[in-house]
């Protein structure tokens, strides 16, 4: 059935990949794509449907074990954006996981993160620096509603920056589900149909128009669209990014009032409370701090090292 290797979140066509989450550095149009409905859903609105297609889809959900040639998959919950997947693969008797994306803090518009029991794990490593911790997200989120509350009592509209995908409906759903009215730049609103088309209700957000927000409205949209002609009608603005890259300070972001570090990734601590946490014998760190998180690991006295990502598949 296999009859070839299968592809972890490759980001050019293959014949069969697993999809961690629909971010764009994690998707492309495979022949057969295993993933959540909530991530094909995703990728489908990112990608479009192609007119001509022998793509198959084989939907799969958390914490129900199935078959590909013989391997035995099991997907977990990753807590990074909606749908977003950890993926554990048994074969010959050796299991070992991936955990893509991966945001062991709970978030309101993901399925919570959960921890995969392996004897192998590849562990991704944005935020593998000891500096990288992160204050609790309900912290983070008291100082966004209070950026947000000043902004409107100075009669500014607070402008929330935030990825397209995850990031703008998590806020989103916090600040509706407490009745803020929100606006969502179009290209946001996109993405919120389909949450909600999943089940994830965003009450009291509405698409921004051409006329602009109302007085007491917030607008959220994503970073790199915050000069674009959807926003021409937002003139008084108080503008926050929401980025875990923040606790750096606000040496990545130009031209805004605040920097939250809202994450919708696990902080160094969390990495090395999770790999401890899935018993994994040997770890391989992915993407980001891959070198400084394995050396950390390393001392901790876990056996772990970065993976080159052309090794990634030769594990499976
Ligand atoms: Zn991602």
């Amino acid at each position: 059935m296999l009859g070839s290797a299968l592809h972890l979140d490759a980001t050019r066509r293959v014949e069969c990949a697993f999809v961690s989450h629909a971010h764009g550095d994690h998707i492309a149009r495979h022949d057969r794509t295993i993933a959540t409905a909530a991530t094909l859903a995703l990728m489908r609105h990112r990608l479009g449907v192609p007119r001509r297609t022998r793509s198959e889809h084989l939907p799969a959900a958390h914490r129900s074990p199935f078959g590909l040639g013989d391997l035995t998959l099991e997907l977990f919950p990753a807590g990074h954006v909606l749908g977003s997947a950890q993926l554990r693969v048994a074969r010959d008797g050796v299991v070992i996981g991936y955990t893509g994306d991966l945001c062991t803090q709970p978030t309101d518009a993901a399925e919570p993160a959960e921890v995969m029991p392996c004897e192998v794990l590849v562990l991704e490593s944005t935020f593998g620096l000891p500096r990288y911790v992160f204050p609790p997200k309900a912290e983070v989120l008291a100082a966004i509603r209070r950026f947000v509350d000043d902004a409107l009592s100075d009669g500014q509209t607070p402008v929330l920056l935030g990825y397209a995908l995850g990031k703008a409906q998590e806020i989103l759903k916090h600040l509706s589900d407490r009745g803020y009215r929100c606006r969502a730049h179009p290209v946001v609103h996109g993405v919120n149909r389909v949450y909600e088309e999943m089940g994830v209700r965003l009450p009291g957000v509405r698409p921004l128009g051409p006329e602009g927000p109302e007085r007491d409205e917030v607008v959220v949209c994503p970073p790199h669209l915050a000069a674009s002609t959807a926003m021409h009608g937002v003139r008084r603005r108080r503008t926050a990014v929401l980025s875990g890259w923040a606790i750096d300070g606000g040496r990545h972001f130009r031209g805004v009032d605040a920097a939250f570090p809202l994450s919708d990734h696990a902080d160094f601590p969390s990495l090395v409370a999770y790999a401890r946490a899935t018993g994994a014998g040997r770890v391989y760190t992915l993407h980001g701090q891959a070198e400084a998180l394995a050396a950390t690991l390393r001392r901790e006295g876990l056996r772990a090292q970065p993976l080159r990502e052309e090794l990634q598949l030769e594990l499976l």
